[in-house]
């Protein structure tokens, strides 16, 4: 087994998701074979991360932990045999510690992070998705299904 810290700071994919670089990343690597001799690994990832709400725009700091199982693959294109298992290229069988633990944890990063802090959160302004906000108040939810239905009958 391999251990590595990182500061997020060195990662410049997960740096620019955060509110902050500030902070490590603390990850393991298990390499291995498996039955039929394919290239995989373990990778765990440990990081508490100061991320910016989606909502309020504050910053919050939340840890992130992340496991999986990955096969690694001769490029983008490739897919792993197993399919739980993520893919990852590693073109002329190479491969940085580095990448595989930041690609590790932009898999488990929120896609909203959001603080969940009723009281400054409530205070934002939410913005509405337009499709609900221009729709009428009386709006029956099966109108749209109904329309979708004729069209159907009409082909
Ligand atoms: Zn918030």
């Amino acid at each position: 087994m391999i251990e590595r810290e990182l500061a997020l700071a060195e990662l410049p994919r997960v740096r620019d998701l955060l509110a902050d670089p500030a902070g490590t990343l603390r990850a393991r690597f298990e390499f291995a074979r498996d039955e039929r001799g394919r290239a995989v690994a373990t990778v765990a990832i440990e990081a508490i991360a100061r991320w910016r709400c989606e909502r309020c725009g504050g910053a919050f700091e939340r840890p992130l932990h992340s496991r999986s199982e990955v096969e690694f693959v001769a490029d983008d294109r490739g897919e792993p045999a197993d399919g739980d298992r993520e893919p990852f290229a590693a073109p002329g069988g190479r491969v940085r510690l580095v990448d595989l633990a930041e690609e590790e944890f932009l898999l488990a990063a929120p896609l909203a992070p959001s603080c969940d802090e009723p009281e400054r959160c409530a205070r934002a302004p939410r913005p509405a998705p337009p499709s609900l906000a221009a729709a009428p108040a009386t709006r029956r939810p099966f109108d749209g299904l109904r329309d979708l239905l004729q069209k159907t009958d009409r082909t």
